[in-house]
């Protein structure tokens, strides 16, 4: 029997979901489809500048699995930009976050920046 995957906490959804190729002529090759917690760390590590542990703390889950989850993540980044593939985030195993301290600590929230701490 394996593992029950646990719930990955996440700060929000994307504003978009759905990325592909303008050129019409690379339909039907194919779509590279990324789950929302793969997402979230490429958010967090890349696009905020968090560590791994950071991150793996953020999303309630262990350094170990964030590692696995964003080198998954990454390896599909690649995936879409290198084979020209449309990229779709949806699913996964996740939580939206309710902005804890945690949340807060390390402003990771899009909805908090701004808001008064
Ligand atoms: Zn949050």
């Amino acid at each position: 029997m394996t593992r029950p995957r646990k719930w990955k906490n996440v700060c929000c959804l994307p504003p978009v979901r759905e990325f592909g190729p303008l050129d019409p002529a690379s339909a039907d090759a194919g779509v590279v489809r990324m789950d929302v917690e793969e997402y979230e760390t490429i958010r967090l590590i890349d696009h905020l500048g968090m560590t791994q542990e950071e991150c793996a703390e953020r999303m309630g889950v262990a350094r170990t699995t964030v590692q696995s989850i964003y080198s998954e993540a990454r390896r599909k980044v690649a995936r879409s930009l290198v084979e020209g593939l449309p990229l779709i985030i949806d699913g996964g195993r996740y939580r939206l976050c309710e902005h804890g301290e945690v949340c807060r600590k390390h402003r990771a929230c899009r909805r908090l920046q701004g808001a008064p701490r």
